[in-house]
C-alpha cells in the first residue's frame, strides 16, 4: 500500500486507521529541514522511505530509511568528492506533550493528529555527516612546501628537505666536532 511521493516528513494521522500500517516515500529538500553546511553541499534531496504503524492507543511506530548524497572537500588534498549519507530511525510516538511528561531521550510525543519526524531525521543525518572526510584512506594530500597534489604528481621538495635537514641537524654538527677532537 504505497502513496505517491511526498515532499514533507509531516504525516496526518487521518490518513492512517487504527491498527493499520502504511509505507510512504518522500523526497525532501535538505534546506527545508534546516540542513545547511559550509563545508558540505547536498547534491540530492533526501530520499525517505517511511513506514508508520498506528496502534490501538494511537501511539505510532515509525521506521524510516533516509538516503542522500553530499559533496565535500577532502581534508588532505582539498579535492571535492561525493559521499552517500544514510541513516535509519526507529521511533515510537505516544500521544501527549513533551512539556507535561517526564521527557526521556527515546520518548517522542505528538498531538494524536499530526506526526512530524523532520527533527528526528535532521538529527539522525547530522550524526552521519563525515567529520573528517578523506577522498581515500590512501590520499597523499598536498605537499606542505610547494602545494603539489601528491596523488597526481611527485614534487622535488622531499629530497631538498632531506639535505636541508642533514645540514642543520645539530647532531651531525656535534658528531663533526667530536670527530675533530
Ligand atoms: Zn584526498
Ligand atoms: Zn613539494
Amino acid at each position: 500500500m504505497r502513496e505517491g511521493i511526498r515532499d514533507t516528513l509531516v504525516f496526518d494521522m487521518k490518513d492512517l486507521r487504527h491498527e493499520d500500517f502504511k509505507a510512504f516515500e518522500a523526497l525532501v529538500l535538505p534546506a527545508s529541514l534546516g540542513l545547511a553546511y559550509e563545508e558540505a553541499e547536498f547534491i540530492e534531496p533526501l530520499s525517505c522511505a517511511v513506514q508508520l504503524f498506528r496502534q490501538g492507543n494511537d501511539s505510532v511506530y515509525v521506521a524510516a530509511d533516509i538516503e542522500t548524497k553530499i559533496s565535500v572537500e577532502c581534508r588532505r588534498c582539498i579535492s571535492p568528492f561525493e559521499v552517500d549519507v544514510t541513516t535509519t530511525l526507529e521511533l515510537l510516538f505516544a500521544v501527549g506533550s513533551e512539556s507535561l511528561e517526564q521527557r526521556e531521550a527515546d520518548e517522542r510525543y505528538y498531538d494524536g493528529e499530526i506526526l512530524d519526524i523532520s527533527e528526528d531525521v535532521r538529527q539522525g543525518l547530522v550524526l552521519e555527516m563525515p567529520a573528517w572526510p578523506l577522498c581515500s584512506e590512501m590520499c597523499s594530500g598536498l605537499c606542505a612546501r610547494c602545494g603539489a597534489e601528491l596523488n597526481h604528481e611527485v614534487c622535488s621538495c622531499e629530497t631538498t628537505d632531506e639535505s636541508a635537514v642533514h645540514d642543520s641537524n645539530p647532531f651531525s654538527v656535534l658528531s663533526k666536532m667530536l670527530e675533530n677532537n
